[in-house]
């Protein structure tokens, strides 16, 4: 089969797969902080329709996978999807992106199903900042999650959201204790994707600013030369030779003209982009007896719709419809 091109030229083979809405904690530029509205259970797909859509993906030229949320650890036996996921010929990669608070109880489990990746999302060191973002006091907890990481073997990077005026004393120590453990920390700069509305780019913490700190702070950064162009982190290695940060600015440069990512929500709706407005029921297609051949074409149409990127910085951007919970971020 022909790969998944569409109009620009873009190859899509990298899937990311949300596996619930729900969150045990609630970071302020994310969820709103009471009454959330989840997904009633009925409509979140079930591993075996995940797996079979990811066959079809798969045969369409898929090769990365990513499980996100939601908190993706609160699917009880993730492990089994793991495994089931594992095993289809032509997957290469595969990780999982995670708020760590369910980590370590996992660890072993998922590492023995195969899993062997993970981005835990954790922006502050400071315990008190963690409970004002999060809305949770479960900073330990995320602690001993990316321990158990460690001492398991996993490769472990850190997603840190750069929310201007507030986690400015975090930037250098989350840099040193990359720098210290072995540990990538990825900067993102805050994205219109709160389910509040409270976004607006004075609230964004810009990659070059967070450069300038660290270099300041650590010592002079360089970038990485013959980065894979797809990715969404540009990253930078210490020029002492120890470490190197990653930066995933959304806001300041964009990245959309390389982008060679698709979703799945866990309601089963593809999507071409995070910030997409429209998107493809495919839960319908999956429950209604249709075959692979229609399914496959659902992804085909929705990824030659793609749109050339997500617009932030102009007149035109209109947030999704979404907030990044409901998406799978
Ligand atoms: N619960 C898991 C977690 O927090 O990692 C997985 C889902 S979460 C939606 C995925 C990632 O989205 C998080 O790691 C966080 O860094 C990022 N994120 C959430 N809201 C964001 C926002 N408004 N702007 C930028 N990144 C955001
Ligand atoms: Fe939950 Fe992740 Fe959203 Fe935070 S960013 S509320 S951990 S889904």
């Amino acid at each position: 089969m022909t790969p998944l091109v569409d109009t620009f030229g873009r190859t899509h083979d990298n899937l990311r797969i949300s596996v619930t809405d729900r969150c045990n904690i609630r970071c302020f530029y994310c969820m709103p902080e009471e009454g959330v509205k989840f997904e009633p259970k009925e409509h979140v797909l079930t591993f075996e329709e995940i797996e079979r859509f990811v066959r079809i993906a798969v045969s369409l030229g898929v090769r990365k996978l990513r499980l996100t949320g939601g908190e993706p650890l609160l699917r009880r036996d993730l492990s089994a999807l793991v495994r089931k996921l594992n095993a289809i010929e032509g997957i290469e990669d595969m990780a999982l992106t995670t708020n760590g608070v369910l980590f370590a109880a996992q660890a072993q489990e998922l590492y023995d199903a195969g899993l062997h990746r993970i981005n835990v999302h954790l922006d502050t060191l400071d315990r008190a900042r963690f409970q004002q973002i999060t809305r949770r006091d479960d900073f330990g907890r995320v602690m001993e999650g990316i321990e158990a990481a460690l001492r398991i073997g996993y490769n472990v990077k850190i997603n840190a959201v750069a929310v201007k005026n507030l986690v400015e004393p975090d930037i250098v120590p989350l840099a040193r204790f990359g720098r210290e453990n072995g540990i990538e920390i990825r900067y993102i700069e805050f994205m219109p994707l709160d389910a509040q509305g409270i976004w607006d780019k004075g609230k964004v913490l810009l990659a070059d600013d967070m450069i300038a700190m660290i270099e300041r702070e650590i010592g002079k950064l360089r970038a990485i030369p013959d980065q894979d162009p797809r990715a969404p982190a540009t990253e930078y290695a210490f020029e002492d030779g120890i470490g190197s940060v990653g930066f995933i600015a959304s806001v300041s440069r964009p990245f959309c003209l390389n982008c060679n990512r698709i979703r799945l929500t866990a309601d089963g709706k593809f999507r071409y982009c995070l910030f997409a407005i429209e998107e493809t029921d495919i839960r319908t297609l999956l429950r209604n007896g249709s075959p692979d051949s229609v399914i496959a074409a659902a992804i085909r149409q929705s990824v030659r719709e793609k749109w050339i990127g997500h617009q932030i910085n102009t007149q035109q951007f209109v947030p999704p419809p979404r907030p990044m919970y409901s998406i799978g971020g």
